[in-house]
């Protein structure tokens, strides 16, 4: 057979996590997790493989990640899957599954990879994750106020406060949008208005008018600018619930704007709808978009239930973690490098080193492997960036002892029991 010299590559979009930044991942997303707790939300984890149906029917067939970005294909028996292109549609097509969504509050929370068909850039990806918080049973405007305010202390929990800012909408019912979709339809067909707009917001025209809204060709922000507002169209009720929200956001001090142009590229969102958003990141300005959605439960087949949740890019959120004056990466060194000299120390080395690892549970030990000098295990245990090197040698077997060599700091080595190792 002759072989083949290539180098397999991952695919386009989506990226290995390496050991040099799985660390910050994992603190910061150890920082969300506690955040969704601390509210009250709970975990839940469902596949990622779909049905693709689920997401037309959800998300919407004329949106952009229903129309181009989804990764479907028909599987062995002919059945056509997408993997999961959002959270949201998987979240409650779980739990209608499940019943958990039987006159209860049910607040549930997902981490994980999501996937779409984009333009790989900075910030834009094809693989991606997000964190997602759904709460169910809830039609009142206090927990839109109180999912927003979960959200506002994501961001001060990572000190990004500064970075990020809240824009908020409502965009009413869903009978109010179809009317307030004609008015957008008679002022984007306006003469003037329609030569400007570009093939994807033509397109639009006929079949979504609000996603022209969404559009991010820079070459509509201005005839979107002057169209007419979802808000000056509310009815009543929407307009006390949104008004609502505001107040309780006032009197929790979360500064935010309205922004009459949100409207969310999903079909299944009303009234209270959210983005945080970022000057740092170029295009991909939103880090953390969400709203309500009463309708969805119903549409994909369970009773009546209203709901609200939002979705947080890591990726984008990690990219600001990283872009902040004062970022220092997360240290990977060990806390002690354990170094083997001798037959005697060597016969002993690993059941020393278990029982250092139970006796200080919360430290970092490399034992080093394999054949080399003394020397040699320094210098790694000096790269390893190690605090301590700790030599077992047959000499200290004898007393029972280890010897400990300050690698950061000029003091005096020294030979201790095993049990009064110091670390700080
Ligand atoms: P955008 O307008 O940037 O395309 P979106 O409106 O499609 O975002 P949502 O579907 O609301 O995004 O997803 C919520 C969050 O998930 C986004 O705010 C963003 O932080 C993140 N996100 C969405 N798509 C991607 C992607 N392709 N790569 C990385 N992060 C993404
Ligand atoms: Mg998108």
């Amino acid at each position: 057979m002759t072989k083949i010299n290539q180098v397999i590559k991952a695919i386009r979009g989506m990226n290995d996590l390496l050991p040099n930044q799985s660390t910050l991942w994992q603190q910061t997303e150890n920082k969300l997790k506690a955040i969704a707790q601390h509210y009250g939300y709970h975990e839940i984890r469902f596949p990622v493989l779909e049905q693709t149906k689920l997401f037309k029917r959800s998300v919407g067939e004329a949106t952009d990640i229903v129309e181009k970005e989804m990764y479907s294909f028909d599987d062995r028996n002919g059945d056509n899957l997408s993997l999961r292109p959002e959270g949201t549609a998987c979240c409650v097509r779980a739990a209608i599954e499940h019943g958990l969504l039987y006159n209860q509050t049910q607040k549930l929370w997902y981490l994980g990879p999501f996937y779409r068909h984009e333009r790989p850039q900075k910030g834009r990806y094809r693989q991606f994750h997000q964190l997602g918080l759904e709460a169910f049973g809830v039609a009142t405007p206090d927990i839109d106020a109180e999912t927003i305010i979960l959200t506002a202390r994501i961001f001060q929990a990572l000190n990004l406060k500064d970075q990020v800012s809240l824009q908020l909408n409502s965009i009413g019912t869903i009978e109010t949008r179809k009317k307030y979709a004609k008015i957008l339809t008679s002022y984007f067909s306006q003469a003037e208005h329609k030569k400007q707009l570009d093939e994807d917001s033509l397109r639009r025209l006929t079949t979504n008018p609000m996603r022209i809204l969404d559009s991010k060709n820079p070459a509509l922000a201005e005839i979107i600018k002057t169209a007419p507002k979802m808000l000056d169209h509310l009815d009543p009720s929407s307009k006390i619930h949104f008004d609502k929200v505001l107040t309780y956001l006032n009197s929790a001090g979360i500064s935010y704007q309205i922004n009459p142009i949100i409207v969310r590229g999903l079909d299944y969102y009303n009234d209270t709808v959210f983005e945080w958003v970022t000057d740092k990141l170029g295009a991909q300005a939103t880090v953390c978009a969400g709203g309500r959605y009463d309708g969805l439960v119903e549409q994909l087949g369970g009773k009546p239930c209203p709901a609200i949740g939002f979705a947080l890019g890591i990726e984008r959120l990690i990219l600001l973690l990283e872009a902040q004056t004062d970022f220092v990466p997360v240290s990977q060194a060990p806390d002690a490098y354990l170094i083997i000299a001798g037959v005697k120390a060597q016969s002993i080395s690993l059941k020393v080193a278990e029982q250092l690892r139970a006796l200080y549970p919360n430290t970092l030990f490399t034992m080093h492997c394999g054949d080399a000098s003394i020397k040699s295990q320094l210098k790694k245990a000096d790269k390893s960036g190690a605090k301590l090197a700790l030599i077992l040698g047959d000499e200290e077997v004898e007393q029972q002892k280890i010897t400990v060599k300050y690698l950061r700091e000029e003091k005096a080595q020294k030979s201790v029991e095993i049990t009064s190792l110091e670390f700080k």
